[in-house]
């Protein structure tokens, strides 16, 4: 094995900081859109590397100006009454993340407080969230509706349910984002190109000994290059989350640790850009009109047929009748976002065409196959299966 000098330990590290700084981890629920070649009108489903029940690990786009999206719809079912913290679709996931299923009614949610990424009502769970600010956001929102008057109240709901499927919002933040990160974006483009420009010069690649003086001044302009790109990522953040001091703080530590970290500073600013808007509505924001569709498919199937069971055992009247109420607003704005983009509804939930010809029925929801007319899949909580002479 051949041994490396300082210079290309160096280089390895930054090479692995890199990579490092490129891989996100994605929790249950969360769904990841990541740009490639800095083009995010183009955006994938991102690659899973590896995962566990507690998240998977993805490869976000490699570039200094790829970003990556996540959107995680509002793990609670809303109505006039309260909140119950189920929702029975699990829109692009494999599985439901774990929910309590309890009810809350509006006058208990007074009391909710957010704890670390947890948000808590007196001392029951509520919900997990993303981050911390999501959670101290979404705790202050609820509290906020508690207090307000039943009808007021009702209004604001749905005007905030409203913001979760708009799409125009989603493009507003993703420009927003463009606008923050204009610098941090060239700042961590000529830095990377620098650094390749460092790897040539100690290899030899170029017209030019590495003596004394030519060292000291591409470590300058290193330093520069590098301070710089954290400077502007330090002003980005607090255009995008003015009031995040903290994260600021850590931003800033973590940046002078390492040059790699603004390198993918952009990137990092993007990941919370985004609340609790949901995956459908960034696909409509963000995915070509084929890439929509798929999306769209994948969504409805799911809020239709979701995993079952479709509602939490033992609920109350009051309690089933906020999910009933949320799930039917859910689905309008789905099928508004669909009629938006000239998309119909029923042909999304045509049968799949089987290529397996002993298939005899199949999943409404994952769309697998069975050999017998009527089966379970047990992907999708045991949900029964559609028989394929249904359709003929
Ligand atoms: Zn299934």
């Amino acid at each position: 094995m051949p041994t490396l000098t300082d210079v290309e330990w160096i280089f390895v590290v930054l090479a692995a900081l890199y990579l490092g700084e490129s891989l996100v981890w994605v929790r249950p629920g969360v769904v990841a859109f990541v740009s490639r070649w800095g083009a995010i009108g183009s955006s994938r489903r991102c690659r899973r590397l590896t995962g566990n029940e507690q998240g998977d690990l993805v490869l976000a786009g490699l570039l200094p100006f790829d970003v990556t999206v996540l959107s995680e719809p509002l793990p609670l079912s809303m109505g006039r009454q309260g909140v119950v913290a189920f929702v029975a679709a699990a829109p692009l996931q494999r599985d439901r993340r774990p929910q309590s299923g309890e009810y809350f009614a509006w006058d208990e949610l007074r009391k909710a407080t957010a704890k670390g990424r947890n948000v808590n009502v007196g001392d029951r769970w509520l919900c997990t969230n993303r981050t911390e600010r999501i959670a101290a956001h979404l705790a202050a929102k609820l509290r906020e509706l508690a207090d307000c008057q039943p009808d007021d109240r009702t209004q604001r709901i749905e005007a905030w349910r409203a913001e979760q499927f708009d799409s125009a919002r989603v493009r507003k933040r993703i420009r927003t984002w463009e606008e923050a990160t204009v610098a941090v974006r060239i700042g961590a483009t000529l830095l990377s190109c620098w650094l390749g420009l460092g790897v040539m010069l100690y290899l030899g690649w170029l017209p030019l000994a590495p003596d004394g003086w030519i060292v000291a001044i591409y470590l300058a302009i290193f330093f520069v290059l590098w301070w710089a790109t954290a400077l502007a990522a330090l002003l980005g953040h607090r255009y995008l989350y003015p009031r995040d001091r903290l994260g600021r703080l850590k931003q800033v530590l973590y940046s002078l640790l390492s040059p790699a970290v603004p390198l993918r500073l952009a990137d990092a600013l993007g990941r919370e850009l985004l609340e609790f808007e949901h995956p459908l509505a960034v696909s409509a924001a963000l995915d070509s009109p084929e890439q929509f569709r798929s999306v769209a498919q994948r969504v409805i199937r799911d809020a239709i047929y979701p995993q079952m069971p479709e509602e939490p055992v033992e609920l109350t009247e009051a309690a089933h009748q906020v999910m009933h109420e949320s799930r039917q607003a859910d689905l309008q704005h789905l099928q508004r976002l669909l009629a938006v983009r000239e998309v119909s509804f029923d042909p999304l939930l045509a049968p799949p065409t089987t290529e397996q010809s002993e298939a005899q029925s199949y999943c409404p929801r994952c769309h697998s196959d069975f050999l017998l007319p009527l089966s379970h899949c047990d992907a999708c909580g045991s949900r029964p299966t559609v028989a394929y002479s249904s359709h003929a």
